[in-house]
């Protein structure tokens, strides 16, 4: 319970723990997930809103199974192949697990102090290589802001703990290396100094 918080919202205690604003309801109901009250706002919710696998019916042990095999390098089939889940299971699970590490990652990584970054790019594609895009097709032709062809991953790196502080995903422009500095230069203070 000491991880728990209000989701509501509109709430005065919303995000905030042990605030001793939460209890379990009792009675009613009998689902697979606890039901929560918050004597604050006196609303009901269930123990699992707010959290990345809200409404997701994957077994919770499959889903750790699934969540830890790209960082061993795994795709999609494979990872389907070694846990048993559907192929459109493990892409909704990485969809979901993605986005909310992006939002958890935007709201923590501030405020850091760094000795010494380390900014680069790897170069991936989407669909087919740009190269062989067709300029015909819209999604292909734009070299700028099309969604085919090569898409960078602009990385920022925090060299002492290897933390990604800024990641920007897109065609290498000028545009979007400004983006990634101004992202690192507003987390970290400006550290290391220039
Ligand atoms: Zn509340």
């Amino acid at each position: 319970m000491a991880q728990l918080c209000c989701v509501n919202a509109d709430c005065a205690d919303v995000g905030k723990q042990n605030k001793g604003n939460l209890s379990v309801r009792t009675g009613k109901g009998g689902g697979r997930w606890r039901v929560l009250r918050c004597s604050t706002c006196r609303t009901e919710f269930s123990e699992r809103k707010g959290t990345a696998l809200f409404n997701t019916t994957m077994e919770p042990s499959r889903i750790e199974a699934v969540a830890a095999c790209p960082k061993e390098g795994r795709g999609i089939r494979k990872t389907a192949r070694l846990t048993g889940a559907s192929k459109c299971g493990v892409t909704a699970i990485a969809m979901r697990l993605g986005l909310h590490a992006k939002v958890v990652r935007d709201q923590r990584v501030r405020d850091l102090s760094i000795k010494e970054a380390q900014l680069d790019e790897k170069w991936p594609f989407v669909g087919c290589k740009q190269k062989n895009c067709d300029p015909l097709d819209p999604a292909d032709d734009a070299p700028i802001t099309g969604d085919r062809g090569d898409q960078w991953d602009h990385t920022a790196l925090d060299v002492d703990s290897r933390m990604v502080v800024s990641l920007v995903v897109g065609k290498l422009t000028q545009d979007n290396l400004e983006k990634i500095v101004a992202d690192f230069a507003a987390r970290s203070g400006g550290s290391p100094p220039s």
